[in-house]
């Protein structure tokens, strides 16, 4: 499932496809994917200028002159492809954007949970979600202090606030799930209850996780890890329940937050400091206690 840095290769890829361009033909199917938008709309975006594409946390905005914004999100499957001219049909393309010299950008998306929405640009930039986005997780990170009172205010457990775009723009189940085995913090600890010294370690693993995970893709095509089995998993933890930890080896485990799975080591990121002690763990080993 594409998240921060899925997307930032979407926006670069973009931005050397189409940034400067003026599109030359828009047509998209009848797809839930435009719900935002309609056939009708997205077919006058011909004869406008591809200006700019950014980023804002895991929505793509277009900039075309003039003044229309396009915004985009990939939902689970979503991606655009790029097809030269004579190219043969790209199997799942819900839109097709055309370019002077017939190459085609294709927004392809097999399960559709993508979005795609055409307004003025101002209109987007003043309208939910971008509205309520939180700082952007890869350029506009808070520092250790700024990150700690935006999380702070939350009682839920640290993973959901890392996912709640509104807080951190950009991280989903993938991202969150490596960060807090990076920075050694449960998943399941109450947000509130961190420690100065663990909201340093989780902010240092958030542009750590960032990066790593950008430097793995390059070049005009990707497959996110979900979307084919001959693909190995690239993740440290992310999917790899029972598996060795890469750290010390224990067994990975696995619990549901959010509705989300989350993989974790239970040595490296022990349920301490914060969770709320469990009565019934005093008659067991002291050992497990420390656990
Ligand atoms: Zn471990």
């Amino acid at each position: 499932v594409p998240e921060l840095p899925e997307v930032e290769f979407a926006r670069s890829c973009l931005s050397r496809w189409l940034g400067g361009r003026t599109l030359r033909r828009v047509d998209a199917d009848r797809t839930r994917v435009i719900r935002g938008a309609s056939q009708q709309t997205l077919a006058a975006l011909a004869r406008h200028r591809v200006t700019r594409v950014e980023r804002r946390g895991k929505w793509l905005l277009w900039h075309l002159a003039p003044d229309l914004g396009l915004l985009a999100h990939l939902g689970m499957t979503g991606k655009f492809e790029l097809a030269r001219r004579g190219a043969p049909p790209v199997r799942w393309s819900r839109v097709r954007f055309e370019r002077p010299d017939g190459a085609v950008v294709h927004y392809r998306d097999p399960r559709q949970f993508g979005h795609i929405r055409v307004a003025p640009l101002s209109v987007l930039l003043d309208s939910e979600p971008l509205k309520s986005l939180g700082p952007d997780a890869k350029d506009h990170l808070p520092n250790a202090q700024a990150l700690g009172a935006r999380m702070s205010k939350s009682r839920r457990q640290v993973k959901e606030v890392l996912m709640d775009q509104t807080v951190l723009a950009g991280l989903g189940n993938i991202q969150a799930t490596e960060i807090l085995f990076l920075a050694r913090v449960h998943p399941a600890r109450r947000a509130a209850s961190l420690t100065q010294v663990e909201i340093g370690r989780i902010r240092a693993a958030i542009a750590k996780s960032l990066a790593r995970t950008l430097a793995m893709n390059s070049g005009d095509k990707i497959t996110y890890v979900e979307e084919s089995k001959r693909v190995e998993n690239p993740f440290l933890v992310y999917g790899k329940a029972k598996s060795p930890c890469p750290r010390c080896h224990t067994p990975l485990r696995k619990m549901t937050i959010g509705g989300r799975t989350s993989a974790f080591c239970p040595k490296c990121q022990p349920r301490v400091g914060g969770a709320r002690p469990n009565r019934r763990v005093s008659t067991k080993s002291s050992k497990s206690i420390a656990r």
